[in-house]
């Protein structure tokens, strides 16, 4: 368990200590890539790797020179300083912060440059060897909808995603969340989700929906409450669900002021996961830690594929133009 004040920092006073210059932030990251000690790529343990006169790692056994940021999100970049103060600021906000919230924060000359470097963030929120869910599970979707402004002050719904929410459930307390966009909400969409994210045995409760009616055949349990035909409103039967649904709605049109595309909901899903799954975390330094980690185990993401080239040497953001969630709606 990584220690408060030891391990990350706690607040911004003790952040500005830990990482004073580069030379700081490089030595942090190589403590948090290599855990158990310095490895080489071709698998050569050493106590204490030599150095370059660039600052390098290198090999004793085989000299090759290895970066703790090689292969990572962080890969390439030369202001290690202001990505850590980018995650810091991604953690430290309740909510998260939006890409202008960073931009401001770290005095970058450029929205695109902190939108980007949140997007990569983002890459880094959910483990893929997560753990999965357990004991009793609210399985339900739903709707993220995408109202956009049309001609001539109209609207016209352009496109809604389906989003299917599993929840632990501790009699009304909400445990874990995972969270999948969905095609459509038919038997292999939705019960493909709960078979990658919940634990054989677990207990599913669901509305009598006909796409998760065979979930019993695959090793779950099954309760089914018929919401159509009762008369408690939905969000009684279901809290869990329905209350991570209201959540995420008002983080999209909070936080992000409705400015998700389409294209990169998927991240955005892992950043609230990410945060709900940590919510009563009380150390928010933490969170910083876990997620500087994680990017220190996620692939390498090339810039240049974020944005779509324009021309005349301008880009944007990819998709930008689609958005999923609206302010207005
Ligand atoms: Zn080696």
């Amino acid at each position: 368990m990584p220690l408060a004040g030891v391990d990350y920092p706690r607040t911004l006073v003790e952040f500005q200590t830990f990482f004073p210059d580069e030379k700081a932030c490089v030595a942090y990251l190589e403590r948090l890539r290599w855990t158990d000690g310095f490895m080489c790529p071709r698998g050569h343990a050493a106590a204490t790797p030599w150095r370059s006169a660039r600052g390098l790692c290198i090999c004793p056994t085989c000299r090759c020179q290895v970066s703790a940021t090689a292969g990572t999100l962080f890969e390439g970049t030369r202001k290690l300083r202001h990505w850590l103060m980018a995650a810091w600021e991604v953690t430290n906000r309740k909510n998260g912060a939006s890409a202008l919230a960073v931009q401001r924060a770290l005095g970058l000359g450029s929205y695109e440059t902190a939108w980007a470097w949140l997007q990569k963030l983002r890459r880094a929120m959910v483990r893929p060897d997560r753990d999965k869910l357990g004991g009793e599970v609210e399985v339900d979707e739903t709707y993220l909808g995408t109202e956009e402004p049309g001609v001539r002050g109209g609207r016209h719904v352009v496109k809604r995603a389906i989003v299917v929410i599993a929840s632990e459930m501790q009699g009304r307390r909400i445990g874990r969340i995972r969270l999948r966009r969905v095609p459509d909400v038919a038997a292999p969409s939705l019960q493909g989700f709960i078979v990658d994210v919940v634990q054989p045995g677990s207990l599913i409760h669901t509305d009598g929906w006909q796409g998760y009616a065979s979930i019993a055949a695959k090793g779950f349990r099954h309760r089914v409450t018929v919401t159509r035909t009762s008369d408690q409103p939905a969000h009684i039967p279901f809290p869990g669900v329905h209350r991570v649904a209201s959540l995420l709605k008002r983080w999209c049109l909070g936080t992000h002021q409705g400015a998700i595309s389409e294209e990169h909901l998927d991240y955005y899903l892992d950043e609230f996961t990410f945060r709900f799954n940590r919510r009563t975390s009380k150390a928010r330094g933490l969170l910083f830690y876990r997620l500087v980690f994680q990017a220190l185990r996620t692939a390498h993401v090339e810039t240049d594929a974020l944005f779509l080239d324009t021309g005349r040497g301008r880009r944007r953001p990819r998709a930008h133009g689609r958005r999923l969630v609206e302010r207005s709606v």
